[in-house]
């Protein structure tokens, strides 16, 4: 196994730019591409600091932990910041965003989350695009939780950077990720005198030393191990189909939430809505009087493998997630995960319905 792995001619900068070709179809984007050599943070930052600064003013979406992440990095950045927070049950309205821009038309910049998989909402991208579009704002969105689990669409949408990350929904790897970035981002870019220049944080390196040569020659050397797993992971996508992918996460989601709600024990979805419940993570209320994070500990030491996980910091009391990511995103592992969390409630003297819950689930995956 081990020479598969080390022993492999390099990755020449034709096949690079082949893998951000196929990372583009699956945007359906005609913007530029980049592949960053890290982890989706690497685009997200690099795409705040690249395109915001002391003249900017950010209206910063927050639904979840990443927007509150991103809201720091702009204020760093000496942007003036108006964040919009939605309680983490819910989703952000198209008519939310219209109204804080209309309240500060000064707004420039939009930044939003797709999907959360931290707190398992999911915001209507379409809608809110064409207010920020029509605003005239740039507009950066974090779809590392999105993509391969629910369209995501850039061009469509009039997003200006869309950051993706393969670990979630795609089932890839977590090294490497993308951003699609538009001709009005490059341009913020380049009037950007704080803007990241000979970084490893820097796009506009990528422009100038990649995409302005004819993507001939790469600026450092790739790493190559996370390309070919990206690779593969697009392609295993590309054959599954995407729509097929994105519909196994969508059932993934309903099964979880129908099978927790006929479950009992006093279980309940997170997100209240299922319109606004994201297909990549399920998130589920502990009952009261239990902790999330102990029911969730309970379950694993049963089956190690489950793709269960508790709330992250504050959240690890009250919320149990439910991960779809990629392979995970089957009835087997929605099952097991029902049955697992089942006897944890049981064991708390909770009066649960597995086998409805089972039924519920199965129904609802279809
Ligand atoms: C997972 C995720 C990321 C990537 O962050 P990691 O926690 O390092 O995997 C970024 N944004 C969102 C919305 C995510 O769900």
């Amino acid at each position: 196994m081990t020479h598969l792995l080390l022993d492999l001619p390099p990755l020449s900068p034709a096949r690079f730019a082949s893998i951000e070709d196929r990372v583009a179809r699956l945007l359906n984007t005609r913007q530029d591409v980049v592949i960053m050599q890290g982890e989706a943070l690497l685009p997200l930052e690099g795409a705040i600091r690249g395109t915001a600064g002391p003249g900017t003013t950010a209206l910063n979406v927050i639904t979840g932990p990443y927007g509150q992440t991103f809201g720091d990095w702009l204020r760093d950045c000496g942007a003036t910041v108006i964040d919009l927070t939605v309680p983490f049950h819910t989703a952000v309205t198209a008519g939310q965003v219209r109204d804080a821009l209309a309240e500060h038309p000064q707004i420039d910049f939009v930044s939003l989350v797709h999907a959360e998989a931290a707190t398992g909402n999911t915001n209507p991208v379409a809608e809110i695009g064409e207010v920020v579009r029509a605003h005239g704002a740039l507009f950066h969105l974090d779809a590392v939780a999105s993509i391969g689990a629910e369209p995501v669409l850039p061009d469509t949408w009039g997003v200006d950077l869309c950051v993706i990350g393969a670990q979630k929904a795609m089932g890839g790897p977590a090294g490497v990720s993308a951003v699609s970035v538009s001709e009005r981002a490059w341009a913020r870019m380049a009037a950007n005198p704080r803007a990241p220049r000979r970084s490893y944080l820097s796009l506009l390196d990528w422009k100038e030393r990649w995409i302005d040569g004819g993507r001939k020659a790469l600026p450092h050397a790739p790493a190559q191990l996370e390309m070919l797993a990206l690779e593969a992971c697009v392609q295993r996508i590309d054959a599954a189909g995407p729509r097929a992918v994105m519909a196994r996460h969508a059932a993934a989601a309903a099964s979880t939430r129908a099978g927790a709600l006929a479950l009992g024990g006093g279980l309940e979805p997170y997100v209240r809505d299922a319109a606004e419940a994201a297909p990549v993570a399920t998130t589920l209320r502990a009952p009261s009087g239990t902790v999330a994070a102990d029911l969730v500990a309970r379950a694993l030491s049963a089956d190690p493998a489950l793709p269960l996980a508790a709330g992250g910091g504050a959240l690890a009391a009250e919320m149990i997630r439910v991960n779809h990511y990629g392979p995970e995103a089957t009835p087997g592992a929605v099952r097991a995960s029902l049955v697992a969390l089942g006897a944890a409630l049981a064991e708390k003297g909770l009066d649960v319905d597995a086998a409805g819950a089972l039924r519920a689930a199965e129904a609802a995956w279809r």
